[in-house]
């Protein structure tokens, strides 16, 4: 593997029983991509997505994260080494505030957190809650919801969800953010502000993002790959994969649209 390389599948696959839902998949993934996985309804995506964050075990191959072999990890140990994930269900503390929740995860990543058990102690763990501070109020800036710091999670709007979950997973300061459909269940205008987002997010931060909206991905992605019936099809630039018959005969074959 290269050193550009950050995170790499080999022949990773998943079984329920039976039956096989990713099928000897192996993929790479850039340092700093803007990684795209697409392909019909029950294709695999989501239980990939759960391989690589670690909320599902892998059955048979590898996971490695910067060289490092992944595949045993729990979510946390993950966490820890730098993977933040949004997923298609969310994840929020919905009686929390919105700023509670993102100051919980950034308290986290600072080890500040009450109970925590780091033993900073005295002004060190002062000047680390009030860093934590600072940075959920910038997150909140830069996903979008300057104003909504005193909300409860659940008086946010769908849309403002999922920037919420965006920010929080943002406050971990991951190497790795992977969002399951983020923009599912969003309005057009709310797709745009999150595809910006996305957009500005720092060479640092590699994206993996499993969509099902493809101007969306047409619009982020740098590299796309496509799934179906759990295995991987091909892996491309938007315009190989948005040209190949492969991938038209698999859209076209089940169910949905690879448009234009
Ligand atoms: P996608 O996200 O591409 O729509 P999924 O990864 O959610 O696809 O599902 C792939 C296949 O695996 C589907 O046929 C789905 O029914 C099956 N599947 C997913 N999770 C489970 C599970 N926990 N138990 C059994 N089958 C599952
Ligand atoms: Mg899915």
């Amino acid at each position: 593997m290269s050193d550009l390389d950050l995170l790499q599948l080999r022949g990773v696959s998943k079984h329920f029983g039976s039956f096989t839902a990713v099928d000897e998949v192996s993929l790479t993934v850039r340092a700093g991509a803007r990684h795209a996985i697409i392909g019909p309804n029950g294709a695999g995506k989501s239980t990939l997505f759960g391989l690589i964050s670690g909320t599902l075990t892998t059955s048979t191959g590898t996971i490695t994260l910067d060289g490092r072999d992944v595949t045993r990890l729990p979510v946390h140990r993950r966490v820890g080494l730098g993977t933040a994930a949004t997923f298609q269900h969310s994840s929020l503390f919905m009686r929390e505030t919105v700023l509670e929740n993102v100051l919980l995860a950034a308290l986290l990543r600072t080890g500040a957190g009450a109970g925590a058990g780091t033993g900073l102690g005295g002004w060190r763990k002062v000047s680390a809650q009030a860093e934590a501070l600072a940075r959920a109020r910038t997150l909140l800036e830069r996903v979008g919801l300057p104003d909504r710091h005193d909300l409860a999670a659940a008086a946010l709007s769908h849309g403002e969800r999922r920037q919420l979950e965006v920010a929080v997973a943002l406050a971990t300061e991951p190497r790795l953010l992977l969002m399951d459909e983020p923009a599912a269940g969003m309005s057009p205008a709310e797709t745009q502000r999150l595809t910006e987002l996305i957009a500005a997010l720092p060479d640092e931060v590699t994206v993996l993002l499993v969509e099902h909206d493809l101007d969306m991905v047409f619009e982020l992605a740098d590299t796309v790959t496509v799934m179906h019936l759990g295995r991987h099809l091909t892996t491309g630039t938007p315009d190989q994969v948005r040209a190949s018959a492969e991938v038209q005969q698999a859209y076209l074959g089940t169910t949905t649209e690879v448009s234009s």
